[in-house]
């Protein structure tokens, strides 16, 4: 007996195997219809799959209403893409084609280059393919005819990797539509007319396994979605992401600049960036002020045998600069972590547990070394600053530093605007013994990292086996306002570095007797290069007034309002705000736009009537003129907007369910 346990519930009893389809056509005739792959004990398979004879089994219908079946539907389109691209070119060898997080994609090796040009084509011949409405038939054969037929298909690379990739597969599936035959681990959804709408994105460069050695391949991107104003959604985020590209804005903007002289992954923060970094430091700073943290500075280099006591060397070794070597046979090390620097500074005198807990803060600069390749401006970077600090405390303050932590991290981000978040908690697997600290230790630092996030209404995933072996973790996952996801902050538990075996960390507890602190690392943004990166693209450059490069600017209508435009600028000036004027002999039309190109917040537009009056045409770069006021009225609109640190107009995207990237077709 075959017991099949349904999500709302209920149980339905076969004596005998039966299919997804089957059981959905039990159901009802409208869910069989529907039905475009089921999910059977958390494993997605495609309709016809045969549940077994006997047993209990859990099963879930997939109908387009799920992300899992997207990702189905997506891998469907893929070969129907490449059944397209066969029908077009010859001489096609296909190798991989999985879906990504967005679509899919295939890769291929073809005599002719596939440009943007041929898309039309492709995507009409994928149209004509997608209307007859073939299904998708799953063939199962053993691995002497799966060869076979791959030979016979002149598919090499399949052939190939039947012989090596798949050496241990006895049994092979493919899947067939029509003529077109793919050696493939499936599911598919039953036929391709559930393919809703779809498009070719880009096509670029890859190789066979993704060995730069191999066969060179083109890879054909697109995606597809069950509805066209789904797949119009779509393209308007990638196309608001282009417009937002960091790496475009920085340049355009001047906020920072990359130059092969001075180093690949090496930002250069040009005046206004660096204006926008002091404004979030001091922010920072402030923060830190208030929740009794403590400044202190270090160098950028340590002796190599301070990276030995700490571990970071040899076990990061990959990731770090090669140390320098000095005449008499020292080695420094490029700081790869500001850590060992402040535990020096913890023992730089005995501690007594009246002062803990002792929370160190630098933004400390550090350098890692990352490939070329992986470079990418200022998110992906060789060099940058941390907004790091490090708390030595005992192990019954870590649940309220744990929550300070977190809510200074809410503070931030919220300030921002970046309102879309969640907590990712990294957690010992209960399987594993190479954990250092007690296990009990563990998991009441583990639990109070649940409670607090629990408490403060943040929505928290635990992930066992994902913590590293010297303490549970908190991880900040931030969603920009295009949906994307970032992980910025960390708050990290340490029962390493105090312990003998490292650094020997001690304090003089209330007994008298020397005890071990814990250790707490964290950096609420991460780095102010990745976060600015960041914050580029979710504001498209246009930060709000109190992170602004240039806040205000005051524009003379003639040059007869020269001097009382000086004057309002000084007035800004005084008020503490960064401001400049446009006094040039240019039409008022062409200075207004210049400041709107540049993003300036605010305009106070200055005339001769003005000059007499004593007020200012305040113009605002989002709501165009407010009208004529006081330069003290327009002084304090504009503190009372710095003050609340208002956040104004941003874009705003779903964000895209973290079940979209799930799949994973290929053998
Ligand atoms: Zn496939
Ligand atoms: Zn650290």
């Amino acid at each position: 007996m075959l017991n099949v346990h349904l999500p709302d519930g209920s149980v339905r009893s076969f004596d005998h195997s039966v299919s997804v389809l089957e059981v959905a056509g039990d159901i009802g005739p409208r869910l069989a219809k529907a039905a475009l792959a089921g999910e059977v004990d958390g494993k997605v398979v495609g309709v016809d799959y045969k549940l077994p004879a006997s047993g209990d089994v859990k099963l879930r219908i997939l109908t387009n209403k799920n992300p899992e079946a997207l990702a189905v539907m997506r891998h469907s389109c893929a070969h129907v893409m490449a059944r397209a691209v066969m029908r077009l070119f010859p001489n096609v060898q296909l190798a991989f084609g999985p879906t990504t997080g967005a679509g899919f994609y295939y890769d291929m090796d073809l005599p002719h280059a596939i440009g943007e040009a041929d898309f039309p084509a492709i995507e009409a011949e994928m149209q004509r393919i997608i209307q007859l409405d073939e299904p998708f038939e799953r063939i199962e054969e053993p691995r002497d005819k799966a060869v076979a037929i791959c030979a016979d298909l002149k598919q090499p690379l399949k052939v190939e990797h039947i012989q090596e990739g798949l050496a241990d597969h006895q049994t092979l599936s493919f899947y067939r539509q029509g003529e077109f035959i793919d050696l493939c681990r499936g599911p598919h959804i039953p036929s391709a007319g559930a393919i809703g709408a779809f498009k070719l994105t880009t096509v670029a460069g890859a190789y066979w396994k993704g060995d730069a050695e191999k066969q060179q391949l083109q890879r054909l991107y697109g995606t597809a979605f069950f509805s066209q104003a789904d797949l119009d959604a779509h393209l308007k985020v990638l196309e608001e992401a282009k417009r937002r590209d960091h790496r475009v804005l920085g340049k355009q903007l001047e906020l920072f600049s990359i130059n092969p002289l001075v180093g690949q992954g090496l930002i250069l923060w040009l005046p206004k960036g660096a204006t926008i970094r002091g404004n979030l430091e001091a922010f920072v700073r402030e923060e830190l002020r208030l929740r009794g943290y403590q400044p202190v500075y270090t160098p950028n280099i340590g002796r190599i045998e301070l990276y030995k006591t700490s571990g970071h060397f040899p076990y990061y070794k990959e990731s770090q600069f090669t140390p320098i070597e000095l005449e008499e046979n020292e080695h420094y090390l490029l700081k790869p972590m500001n850590c060992p620097h402040h535990i020096m500074i913890y023992k730089s005198r005995p501690r007594s547990y009246r002062e803990l807990p002792v929370r160190l803060a630098e933004f400390g600069t550090v350098y890692r070394y990352e490939k070329s390749g992986e470079l990418s401006g200022m998110t992906r970077v060789r060099g940058f600053t941390q907004d790091d600090a490090h708390i030595f405390c005992t192990e019954e303050q870590v649940a309220g530093e744990f929550r300070s932590c977190i809510e200074m991290t809410q503070k931030v981000l919220d300030s921002l605007g970046l309102k879309n978040y969640r907590v990712r908690l990294g957690f010992r697997d209960p399987m594993s013994d190479k954990y250092v600290g007690s296990e009990e230790t563990w998991h009441r630092a583990q639990a109070s990292l649940v409670e607090v996030c629990k408490s403060l209404g943040m929505e928290a995933q635990p992930e066992p086996g994902e913590a590293a072996f010297y303490g549970p973790k908190a991880d900040f996952v931030v969603a920009d306002c295009l949906g994307r996801e970032w992980q910025l902050g960390t708050v990290q538990l340490d029962y390493n570095l105090p312990s003998t075996e490292r650094f020997g960390l001690e304090y003089i507890g209330q007994d008298n007797q020397p005890h071990r602190p814990v250790m707490i690392h964290r950096a609420p943004l991460g780095s102010f290069e990745r976060f600015m990166g960041v914050l580029i693209e979710h504001f498209a450059g246009a930060f709000p007034l109190w992170l602004a490069a240039e806040q205000a600017r005051v524009l003379s209508v003639s040059e007869k309002s020269e001097e009382y435009g000086k004057q309002v600028l000084g007035e800004l000036l005084a008020a503490n705000f960064r401001a400049t004027g446009d006094f040039r002999a240019e039409k008022l039309g062409s200075k207004i736009r210049d400041a709107q190109l540049e993003l300036i917040p605010y305009m106070l537009v200055v005339g001769p009537r003005d000059a007499e009056n004593g007020t200012v045409s305040l113009r605002d770069r989002i709501d165009g003129d407010l009208g004529a006021m006081s330069v003290a009225e327009a002084i304090a609109k504009l503190q009372e907007e710095v003050k609340t640190r208002r956040v104004r107009q941003t874009f705003s995207a779903a964000a895209p369910t973290a079940a979209e990237t799930a799949a994973g077709e290929e053998y």
